[in-house]
């Protein structure tokens, strides 16, 4: 291991100094939805997320320069830098119209001491540590270089689109023809120099190494992966999530064929006078409250046990002992996320909660949207994933008596944060 490493920072020593230009461009409207594309959720977090993560963790780079919608400058800084920690992260900047005016904006942020520059789309969230360094080794030996993949379809060029059209005009040769990604790596002073003499032009190109290879600069060409995607489309983001899953199962994860995991939890309290009523954070208005340690939620603490059960968990009297007096009266919604939390570090994440709570009395229904809402909040999920539903005991057992209030409820957990 200790030999390892510093052959890494060896290596990192003797290498330029590499910054990443990360654009998250896109409004998401061929996704269908109105969340910008980059902050999609994929396995549990955005899309631009994981492009980023790839990037802190790839030890030739040395920071990251992010571009993105003047619009979304807050959202990128607070739900994705200082939410993920992102360290390398130096700038966020506001990018242009057109992609090639937010590469150009951060390609005018980079500090001093830059010497090469990576640029790479933030969809392109699968992006791995091995291309990325792969790429920059290349750059050592060539001063633009693209990583790419060989193009597997026949390649038509048409023409005539209008009309009847289109027709085909010929058949270009695939076994030279490769589909171009990111990221494209090249000595700064070139790259700019691109730059500033396309913009100067007025001059726009699909990719950056287009630009390189207007002032007649030779581009190599290294191996991506047809799982380096980019995010376009709702099936694009579908393949992204299933190649994730697969990723996390091979290794790192949760382990083969465990990519879902389903879990159970039950709790009873009994009802007391004096107490407020606390059922999935919010107080129901009851001349009897739950008895307990903390504020005695049996919906939230039924729900806690199902996720700590999925993950392979011990329950939560293991985890918030009532012998601590930390949890004395503890906000069951707080715990509930720290729990969540906990999940997501094992590496899994929450497709869905089902509770049933029993209760004789009072009428919980009027509450229910009020205990969905709550419990979405603390997990942190959107709309559609908490179903809360309530039943009486039908004057049978301690339900029936009404000396108590149970919850039951299941989760399910699949791999990927
Ligand atoms: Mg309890």
């Amino acid at each position: 291991m200790g030999a390892a490493s510093s052959h890494v920072e060896e290596r990192v020593e003797g290498r330029p100094y590499v910054a990443a230009v990360v654009v998250a461009g896109g409004e998401g409207k061929r996704m269908g939805g109105t969340v910008p594309k980059p902050y999609l959720e994929l396995g549990g977090r955005p899309v631009l997320v994981h492009s980023l993560q790839a990037f802190e963790q790839a030890p030739g780079v040395r920071e990251v320069i992010l571009v993105t919608r003047e619009e979304d400058l807050a959202l990128a800084r607070q739900q994705v830098v200082e939410r993920y920690g992102l360290a390398k992260v130096t700038r966020v900047v506001a990018g242009g119209r057109e992609r090639q005016d937010s590469v150009y904006r951060g390609l005018q942020a980079l500090g001093e001491a830059v010497e090469v520059v990576a640029i790479h789309d933030g969809a392109r969230p699968l992006v791995t540590v091995e291309i990325i360094e792969r790429a920059l080794e290349e750059v050592c030996r060539h001063p633009a270089v693209v990583v790419s993949v060989p193009v597997r379809d026949t390649i038509k060029e048409t023409c005539g689109g209008e009309g009847e059209g289109p027709w085909v005009a010929g058949t270009l040769e695939r076994r030279r023809l490769w589909a171009v990604q990111t990221p494209q790596v090249f000595r700064r002073d070139l790259v700019e120099r691109a730059y500033r003499e396309a913009m100067d032009r007025g001059f726009y190109g699909t990719d950056d190494a287009t630009l390189v290879e207007r002032l007649g600069v030779r581009v190599k060409v290294v191996p991506g992966s047809e799982e380096n995607l980019k995010i376009t489309t709702p099936c694009d983001l579908a393949v992204a999530e299933a190649l994730l899953c697969a990723r996390q199962g091979a290794g790192g994860g949760p382990g083969p064929g465990l990519a879902w995991r389903v879990g159970f939890g039950y709790d009873v309290h009994r009802l007391v006078t004096g107490r407020v009523l606390v059922l999935g954070g919010v107080e129901v208005p009851s001349d009897r409250g739950l008895a307990g340690h903390s504020d005695a939620d049996v919906v939230a603490h039924a729900v806690m046990d199902a996720l700590l059960g999925a993950a392979g968990e011990r329950d939560i009297g293991v985890q918030f002992p009532d012998t601590d007096p930390d949890y004395r009266g503890a906000d069951s919604m707080v715990l509930l996320s720290r729990v969540v939390k906990l999940v997501r570090e094992k590496g899994y994440r929450v497709v869905n909660v089902d509770c049933t709570v029993l209760a004789e009395e009072p009428h919980l229904a009027p509450y229910i949207p009020r205990m969905v809402s709550r419990l979405e909040r603390a997990m942190g999920l959107g709309p559609g994933r908490v179903a809360v539903k309530a039943t009486t005991g039908e004057g049978l057992g301690f339900i029936g008596r009404g000396e108590g209030i149970a919850a039951w409820a299941v989760v399910a957990l699949a791999a990927g944060c």
